[in-house]
């Protein structure tokens, strides 16, 4: 069976403790390979080589290190076949989702990052009476970068690429769930020529990697995504030793829908935005909230769109929808559609565990599920869900839905739909989210600022923001 190494100071290495975990093959259920059950000696190990690393690669020039940057995305790109049949296998996705998605961003984040750091330049101000101050933007020791399952490659280096590009060096820690391609990604690292040190990948338990990243003194900034209770428990660790801290948390992003809308372009992307990666998308929109006069036609034709939708086996290219990530994500979804109806609510489609044949019968699948009859208050439309379930919701005024809109915990992202200009600005604005997307969903700019408010999270990622995360501000002022 295959078995993961660890990618410590330029080298695949097996975990110090000598003991490994099963990895799932989601589709089937099965074990398919091992992964190194590390800890905090391998973080030690990994630290020492990120120490020892970082002073040239912060002082070699950043063309350098974007020339690097850019040969590690050239890798990805020539390897996206197998990248997508591994992230396929190792999370359940179907493949042609990986193959055009997952696999191709991860490739781009880092093209992204290794031309951004060309044109980052920071700021000066100039006072009267002959002073000036100019910002200095320095990279600041060995970043900590943990990332979740939804999104293996694709999230992964996201962190990754801006960290290595502002000059930092990285201990970074997959999810022990789908670890499949930052492995493939530390082998593409070596042939690229990513020196010793700069890059280091750990595998294993959150409660033991990720905490030993998270609590290492030498570790001084952490980028987390994932759950919200994880980025608190991260929090709660980093926050008294200052640490520079960016968290990307849940959601529970509403969907909201005016009747003036183009309705066939919402109902398409409804259908993506609903179940896309059978819903573990942290921008998923799971609340749709529908305009009274429209409800009734939406209701109809979304639940028969959504019963055409195929769940299958994720490395068939027919299937919508593939295997849930782990048996115990598909027990914690069930266990929403079952409060949901204690809750109050009506399954209008789907509800239930799908059983495929042959190899795949002890594979894990749902689904897609449209549940209504429910009011926002409750737990079903309060707490995070990520699967393919969704809820209706009809609303009367502009005023209402954004009220349910903004009562959860939660504040990531949000999507309106409507052909009214006024009512489009309006509502985007009221609303308490880090994205809005409007008549669109999950179009992105790699530029732009991405991230939560409320408890999905703290910080923002992407374009120079990013950059300004991984460096440290140094105002001079010069009298002359
Ligand atoms: P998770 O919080 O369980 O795990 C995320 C990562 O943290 C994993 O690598 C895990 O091993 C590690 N971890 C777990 N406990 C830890 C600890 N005590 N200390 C340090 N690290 C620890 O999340 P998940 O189940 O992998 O991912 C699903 C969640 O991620 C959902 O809530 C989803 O909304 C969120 N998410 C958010 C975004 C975003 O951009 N805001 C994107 C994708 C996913």
């Amino acid at each position: 069976m295959f078995t993961i190494k660890n990618y410590i100071n330029g080298g695949l290495v097996e975990p110090k403790g000598g003991t490994y975990l099963d990895n799932f093959n989601p589709a089937t259920g099965q074990v398919y390979s091992k992964i190194p059950d590390s800890d905090r000696a391998d973080v030690e190990q990994a630290v020492a080589a990120a120490k020892a690393a970082f002073p040239s690669w912060s002082r070699i020039p950043k063309e350098a290190r974007s020339k690097i940057l850019a040969k590690v995305a050239d890798l990805i790109e020539a390897n996206l076949d197998k990248l997508a049949l591994a992230e396929s296998t190792d999370n359940g996705k179907p493949v042609s989702l990986a193959k055009n998605v997952d696999i191709p961003r991860a490739a781009a984040n880092f093209n992204f990052f290794a031309t951004a750091i060309l044109h980052y330049a920071s700021e000066s101000h100039a006072m009267e009476k002959g002073v000036i101050n100019y910002t200095l933007r320095e990279p600041i020791g060995i970043a900590g970068c943990i990332s979740p399952w939804n999104l293996p490659l694709y999230l992964f280096t996201w962190k990754i690429a801006p960290a290595l590009a502002a000059g930092n060096t990285v201990i970074a820690k997959p999810s022990e769930v789908t670890p499949m391609t930052a492995y493939l990604l530390s082998e593409l690292c070596i042939e690229a020529g990513v020196p010793p040190g700069v890059l280091n990948i750990i595998h294993g338990l959150g409660n033991k990697v990720g905490a030993s990243i998270t609590a290492h003194p030498d570790i001084p900034m952490i980028s987390f995504t994932g759950g919200t209770e994880t980025g608190a428990e991260i929090a709660r660790i980093a926050a008294p030793m200052f640490k520079k801290l960016s968290l990307e948390l849940g959601g529970k992003n509403p969907n909201i829908i005016f009747a003036n809308c183009n309705f066939d372009k919402m109902l398409k992307t409804t259908l993506k935005s609903s179940f896309s990666n059978q819903g573990e998308i942290c921008l998923c929109g799971s609340r749709i909230f529908i305009e009274k006069p429209l409800y009734e036609k939406f209701k109809s034709a979304f639940v028969a769109a959504t019963q055409l939708l195929k769940v299958g086996d994720p490395l068939n290219k027919d299937s919508d929808m593939g295997a849930i990530v782990s048996e115990a994500h598909t027990e914690k979804i069930m266990s929403y559609i079952e409060l949901a109806k204690e809750e109050g609510g009506t399954v209008l489609a789907g509800g239930k565990r799908v059983t495929l044949p042959g190899e795949h019968q002890n594979g894990w699948y749902i689904e897609p599920t449209i549940i209504e009859g429910l009011g926002h208050e409750c737990r079903t439309n309060q707490e995070e869900i990520f699967g393919p379930v969704v809820t209706l919701i009809p609303f009367d005024s502009e005023d209402e839905v954004i009220e349910m809109a903004n009562s959860t915990r939660y504040g990531l992202s949000a999507t309106i739909w409507t052909n009214n200009l006024q009512t489009a600005h309006q509502v985007a604005n009221h609303l308490h989210v880090g994205i809005a997307w409007i008549n669109c969903w999950l179009l992105r700019d790699l530029r732009t600022p991405f991230g939560g408010s409320k408890s999905s999270g703290v910080g923002r990622e992407g374009g120079f923001e990013a950059l300004s995360f991984f460096t440290e501000p140094k105002n001079v002022c010069i009298n002359y």
